[in-house]
C-alpha cells in the first residue's frame, strides 16, 4: 500500500491511497464517523433562561458546538477510572456561562468559560442565543469524549469520504477537439490546447461521465473508468482534533479491532474488554 499526500491544513487532508481495496478504505471511513472519539458538552444544568429560547433547544445547540479535544488527558466515560456516571477530572470537563444582557446581545460560544482552557470551544463565533435587554442566562455544562455511533455531536469529521480514481483516455484518433466534453464538465476536467483536448485536472473528476454523453463521436473519443485499487480520501476535521490524528485514532482502532478478532478466532478470554 502507498499513500500520498495531496494536501494538509489544519482541519484538511486529502490524500491517495494506492494498492488498497474499498473494504479496507471504507473501514477506515466508518471508524472515523462513528468510534474516533471526540469532545461535547453531553449534560447542561440551566440555573437561569429568561431568553426567548427553550432549555431543551438551547442544551441540544450547544451539544452541536465542536470542542477542542485532548485525547491524552481525557477518558472515555465508561472506561475511566472513576466507573462513576457523574464522571471525575479525567473524564469531565465543566463549562460555565453567566450572562446578562444590558442592550440586546447575542451570546457566542466564546462566552462558555471552561476549567481547562485547553478544552474550549473550536470556534468563539459560533450564536448560541439572542438576549433582550434584562434576559438572563446562567447554566452550567460537562464536556466529555463520545463517539459518533452514541451521538453525531462525537463525530471529529464533518466530511470523510472517498472515491476510486478516475482513468480518463481520450482518443487522439477519433477527438477533433470539437471541445463539448469541456463544455459540459462541472469540474473543468478538460482544457483545448493546440488543437488537442487534455486531461487538465484528473483529480477533480467525479466520475458523472457527462463527458461521455456530450462526446458526437462514434465511438465515443472519450472514455472514463476507475482504477478499484487506487482511492482519493477526504477528511475535513471539525476542529476538535487535528485530520492526522484522527486518521490515526481509527488506524488504531481498526488495529485493535483486529487483534480481538483474531484473540477470539483462538478461543481466548479477553480480560480487558
Ligand atoms: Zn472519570
Amino acid at each position: 500500500m502507498n499513500v500520498e499526500i495531496l494536501e494538509k491544513t489544519d482541519t484538511n487532508l486529502r490524500f491517495v491511497i494506492r494498492d488498497a481495496d474499498a473494504p479496507f478504505v471504507n473501514a477506515l471511513r466508518r471508524i472515523i464517523i462513528s468510534e474516533v472519539p471526540c469532545m461535547a458538552i453531553d449534560e447542561v444544568v440551566i440555573l437561569e433562561n429568561s431568553s426567548m429560547i427553550q432549555d431543551e433547544v438551547l442544551a441540544h445547540r450547544l451539544g452541536l458546538v465542536p470542542i477542542k479535544t485532548d485525547l491524552n488527558a481525557y477518558n472515555l466515560r465508561e472506561e475511566c477510572v472513576c466507573k462513576s456516571k457523574f464522571g471525575c477530572n479525567l473524564c469531565r470537563v465543566a463549562l460555565t456561562l453567566d450572562v446578562e444582557a444590558t442592550d440586546t446581545t447575542t451570546v457566542y460560544s466564546g462566552s462558555l468559560v471552561s476549567e481547562n482552557a485547553a478544552i474550549v470551544p473550536v470556534s468563539a463565533n459560533i450564536p448560541l442565543v439572542k438576549l433582550a435587554p434584562g434576559q438572563k442566562l446562567k447554566l452550567e455544562a460537562d464536556v466529555r469524549l463520545g463517539r459518533g455511533k452514541e451521538h453525531a455531536k462525537w463525530q471529529p469529521v464533518a466530511v470523510c469520504a472517498y472515491k476510486n480514481m478516475p482513468q480518463i483516455k481520450i482518443n487522439p484518433k477519433l477527438c477533433d477537439a470539437c471541445g463539448e466534453c469541456v463544455k459540459v464538465c462541472p469540474k473543468a476536467v478538460f482544457a483545448v490546447a493546440e488543437g488537442k483536448v487534455e486531461v487538465r485536472n484528473l483529480l477533480a473528476c467525479t466520475l458523472c461521465l457527462d463527458c461521455v454523453d456530450a462526446c458526437p463521436k462514434n465511438p465515443k473519443a472519450v472514455e472514463v473508468t476507475w482504477d478499484k485499487n487506487t482511492f482519493i480520501f477526504n477528511l475535513e476535521s471539525t476542529g476538535a482534533l487535528p485530520p492526522e490524528r484522527i486518521l490515526q485514532e481509527a488506524v488504531k482502532i481498526l488495529d485493535k479491532k483486529t487483534a480481538d478478532f483474531l484473540k477470539e478466532l483462538a478461543g481466548e478470554k479477553d480480560e480487558t474488554s
